[in-house]
């Protein structure tokens, strides 16, 4: 290990410290295959004390006025911002993304806090009028409680800032689970929480065995709601168990993003935006466009403008000037690409890679194109979730809606064309939890970000992300009759 190494702690009830044993887990650069860091490894003991301590912390949090909680809130993001480019280092070093991608994903992040500190200001009490003379019908919207928050890798501060945001922001605790992965720069945003002044407690960070730590909090009764983004498999399994408590869950899971370019489409700026939408983050990305369905008229041209963006890619170190593609973030993910790919190779696919210099180390996979898939091959029916975009055509729409639809996953769809009735019809039509026409700002923190069927229930996004973190209560007064 280098002299440099990062070594993250666990927030307990306020307080940075190691695990109660000791024990850590080493962290990995994924570029260059070296350790640079630990991670505190929690165990049960430490669990206990982080309930307690999140119990006091919510009842601290809660009992502030909402434009307390917001003054806290936006100067939690002013940090963040301010200290952008010094967290994005330590994440692209851990996660291996390019600096500029780190320091975008941290900026948004912040917008992301201060939006949802905002709307808590506005999440206004209702009077529903009576039927009955001097009944009052009050629907209060109060926090649900300690909120148990399990995050991914693939965005290692963006995906904590929206739950944390909609949490917060409805005046609830919370308990993240970051990924151990890539542990140092969420820790650096929950930092960015307490040098803003949250109640100690409030928030708490725990890094181990996801499968312990999640049975250990969906399971507690001071635990009150599960968020969760990740696979599908593993959020079924959550799912269940916040379902066997009567618990609320919010899941983010995986997706197969269809693509549709319609043969009126501007082939130049679909070709340019769908491959800094493929290629951002390695695909390493939920709402990344994986199958393409192209309208046999344009197919041929599209394809060739989509190589020439693939071969001006820059793979390497994302600390390196200049890359646009960073690695993979670990080996497993390396080996699971290449088993897909194989696959496609083996069951008939022809195989496309451009021809651009790849480093030798670490866990780097080359951008690839799937051209003429079938439905037998793994990769049409299973997410890759890194730099590869499967080719397929259509000649009918209708045909290439029933293939966007074929899978069980419904999180973002794509659709390039220059005719509102189509984009319209297609608005309605595809089976997706976000679909965007023409571009890809589908993430901005005021607008629902969610999936349906296997990608998910509930949203991240928008005033609804704020009320799923809020239990309803009507309290209906019978008031005495005014003496005049
Ligand atoms: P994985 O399913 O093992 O883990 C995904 C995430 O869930 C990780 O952060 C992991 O720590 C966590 N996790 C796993 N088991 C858990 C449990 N029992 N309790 C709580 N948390 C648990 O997959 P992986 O190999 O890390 O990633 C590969 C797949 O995960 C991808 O194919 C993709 O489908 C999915 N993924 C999705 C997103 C997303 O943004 N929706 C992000 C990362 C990964």
């Amino acid at each position: 290990m280098s002299e440099k190494e990062i070594r993250t702690q666990l927030l307990v009830a306020g307080k940075w410290q190691d695990a109660a044993d000791g024990r850590t887990i080493p962290v990995t650069n994924p570029a260059t295959g070296q350790v640079i860091g630990q991670v505190a490894h929690a165990s049960k003991a430490d669990l206990e004390k982080v309930v307690a301590g999140a119990q006091v912390g919510y009842q601290a949090w809660r009992s502030l006025t909402a434009w307390d909680r917001f003054v806290i809130m936006r100067k939690a993001a002013d940090l963040l911002r301010e200290r952008a480019e010094q967290i994005g280092r330590i994440m692209s070093e851990e996660q291996g993304k390019p600096l500029a991608q780190a320091i975008i994903e941290i900026q948004g992040a912040a917008g992301v806090i201060e939006y949802f500190g905002e709307e808590g200001r506005r999440l206004n009490d209702e009077l529903v009028p009576p039927r009955a003379p001097y009944v009052e019908q009050r629907v209060l919207h109060r926090p649900v409680g300690v909120v148990a928050a399990f995050t991914p890798w693939n965005f290692p501060i963006n995906q904590i800032a929206r739950k944390l945001g909609a949490a917060l922001g409805a005046g609830c605790g919370v308990i993240v689970k970051a990924p151990e992965d890539t542990p140092a720069s969420p820790a650096e945003l929950i930092r960015c929480f307490c040098d803003a002044g949250i109640p100690a407690g409030a928030v708490s960070l725990v890094y181990g065995v996801p499968a312990e730590i999640s049975e250990y909090l969906i399971t507690h009764p001071v635990v009150r709601k599960i968020s969760f983004t990740g696979s599908t498999p593993v959020g079924k399994h959550l799912a269940a168990l916040a379902g066997a408590q009567m618990k609320p869950v919010t899941m983010e899971l995986g997706g197969h993003g269809p693509v549709i370019v319609c043969p009126d489409a501007d082939l130049d700026a679909a070709a340019e935006r769908l491959a800094a939408a493929k290629f951002r983050n390695a695909g390493q990305v939920c709402i990344a466009p994986t199958r393409f369905l192209l309208h046999k008229e344009i197919a041929a041209p599209f394809i060739e403008k989509f190589k020439a963006q693939m071969s001006a890619l820059k793979v390497g170190n994302g600390l390196d000037e200049g890359v646009t593609m960073g690695p993979l973030v670990n080996e497993r993910r390396v080996k699971a690409l290449t088993e897909l790919v194989d696959d496609a190779r083996q069951k008939g696919a022809e195989l496309w890679q451009p021809d651009i210099s790849m480093p030798n180390d670490g866990c780097f996979f080359p951008p690839t194109l799937v051209l003429k898939p079938t439905l037998e091959m793994k990769v049409m029916q299973e997410e890759p979730f890194g730099p590869i975009a499967i080719m397929d055509e259509y000649s009918d729409l209708a045909d290439a809606v029933t293939e966007a639809n074929r899978l069980p996953y419904g999180l973002a769809a794509y659709v390039y064309t220059r005719c509102e009735r189509t984009e319209r019809l297609l608005g309605e039509k595809l089976e997706a939890g976000m679909v965007a026409v023409n571009h890809h700002g589908i993430g901005v923190p005021e607008v629902p970000f969610g999936g349906m069927k296997d990608s998910g229930y509930g949203t991240e996004g928008g005033p609804e992300a704020l009320k799923a973190h809020t239990i309803t209560r009507l309290v209906s007064a019978l008031h005495e009759k005014p003496s005049f």
